[in-house]
């Protein structure tokens, strides 16, 4: 086995015809190694395959065909109740929208995940994830109170807690203003050089060029591939396709 933290192969997703439609192949073959660690942006433009592939990867999405293995584990082998298991003790998501209980306190839904697998939560651990993304002072405050740009720290600071060996986000900066998503790019920076992989998708091609490598996505397949690319470098492999087909 390989140290791979996360190993794709031949990852191909065929969503079945609609009325009077032929059958969408969204993902084409796609295969990828992660390493431990390593921060990994996915960009491309939309509809390219990018939600598909992450969510595919993550165990959420059945691949048509292919082969996900995740800390050495194949998901195809394992019940739904393993991959539950996987998920929530190993995996991290964070989504555009940022999924909080409004119910909840930052703090509380910081500790869900905890009690949703009928731990106690570990105070100090759940404390140190809201002081890790600057938020220990706002612990009581309900999500509605804060910022768009909290909301998504206390989403990683939940995501933290866990102490995930994945985090996988999807437009993690989507929703937020430059300052806001620096903060949460940062953060997401600082997650992977921890022993945990962060696999990034986004259509900010200036973060994507904070990634240690950058997957160009196109129509379902994989059309370029970047090590610690410039922002310039980023955009010229997005904008190349673009120009010649124009
Ligand atoms: P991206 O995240 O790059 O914008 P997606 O992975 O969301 O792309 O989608 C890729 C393609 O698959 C798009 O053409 C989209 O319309 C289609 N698609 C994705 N999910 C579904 C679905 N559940 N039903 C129908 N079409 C879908
Ligand atoms: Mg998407």
């Amino acid at each position: 086995m390989s140290d791979n933290l996360l190993e794709v192969r031949g990852l191909t997703k065929v969503l079945p015809a609609g009325p009077d439609q032929t059958p969408a192949t969204v993902l084409k073959g796609i295969s990828i190694d992660v390493a431990r660690g390593e921060f990994v942006a996915i960009v491309g433009p939309s509809g390219s395959g990018k939600s598909t592939l992450l969510y595919c990867m993550a165990g959420l999405e059945l691949p048509t065909e292919g082969r996900v293995s995740l800390l050495g584990q194949d998901l195809a082998r394992l019940d739904r109740k393993a991959q539950a298991r996987l998920r929530r003790d190993h995996i991290g998501f964070v989504f555009q929208s940022y999924n909080l209980i409004p119910s909840l306190t930052a703090w509380e839904n910081v500790a869900l995940p905890a009690r949703l697998a009928r731990r106690k939560a570990d105070q100090s651990t759940i404390d140190a994830a809201l002081a890790a993304v600057g938020l220990d002072t706002q612990a009581r405050q309900k999500p509605a109170t804060l910022s768009g740009g909290q909301q998504q720290r206390v989403a990683i600071a939940r995501v933290l807690a866990v102490r995930p060996d994945v985090v996988f986000a999807d437009e993690p900066t989507g929703a937020l203003d430059t300052e806001a998503g620096t903060q949460v790019l940062n953060l997401l920076r600082d997650t992977a050089t921890d022993g945990c992989s962060v696999m990034m998708v986004t259509h900010d091609l200036q973060a994507a060029s904070r990634a240690d490598r950058v997957l160009v996505l196109r129509d379902g397949a994989v059309q370029s591939e970047l090590h610690h690319p410039s922002a310039t470098e980023v955009f010229d492999a997005v904008a190349h396709r673009e120009v010649r087909a124009a």
